[in-house]
C-alpha cells in the first residue's frame, strides 16, 4: 500500500478528504487534508444549558444595597428603566420600584438582573463560612515566604 500523495510505502494509511476526494495517504501527508478515519469525529460543541433551580438554595438573600446596585449598573450601561425592563421581560414599574427600594425583587428576577447588569444582588449564606471577611487566599507557607523575599 502506498501513499496516494507522495507514493511512500506504508502499513496503514490514513483516509483524508482532500479537495473533494477521499484519498489514502501516509501519516505525513494526512495533515494536508481533513482526516476521515473513525478516530476523527467532528462533534458539535455541546452547550449544555445548566440551570440550577432557585429553590435548591434556600439561604439565598437579596443584598441590602440591591436598589442602588441596580440603579448604578443600569446607568453604567446607559439604558433607561424601560429598556432594562424590556430586556428582562418585566414591567417598567417593577424596575422603578426595585431601584427606589420600594420592592425587593424575587430571587429569580434578582438572578436575571445580575446576569444582565453583571452585578451581585444575591448573597448566598453558607454555613461553613465564618463571616464575610474570610479570605479566599491560602495561607502563606514558609516556602512561599522564601520565594517572595527579594534578593540583593
Ligand atoms: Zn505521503
Amino acid at each position: 500500500m502506498e501513499c496516494e500523495i507522495c507514493g511512500r510505502q506504508m502499513h496503514r494509511g490514513e483516509r483524508i478528504r482532500l479537495e473533494g476526494a477521499t484519498v489514502t495517504v501516509c501519516r505525513d501527508c494526512a495533515s494536508m487534508g481533513t482526516r476521515m478515519g473513525p478516530a476523527y469525529e467532528p462533534r458539535p460543541v455541546e452547550r449544555s444549558v445548566k440551570r440550577t433551580p432557585d429553590r435548591r438554595k434556600p439561604e439565598e438573600e437579596i443584598v441590602p444595597e440591591c436598589a442602588s446596585r441596580v440603579h448604578l449598573a443600569r446607568e453604567r450601561l446607559g439604558i433607561t428603566q424601560k429598556e432594562l425592563a424590556e430586556r428582562l421581560n418585566e414591567k417598567e414599574s417593577v424596575i422603578t420600584r426595585i431601584e427606589t427600594g420600594r420592592m425587593v425583587p424575587p430571587i429569580s428576577l434578582a438572578h436575571r438582573l445580575e446576569r444582565k447588569l453583571e452585578i451581585t444582588l444575591v448573597a448566598v449564606l453558607e454555613e461553613e463560612d465564618v463571616g464575610p471577611l474570610k479570605s479566599h487566599d491560602a495561607p502563606l507557607t514558609l516556602g512561599d515566604v522564601v520565594k517572595v523575599r527579594k534578593r540583593g
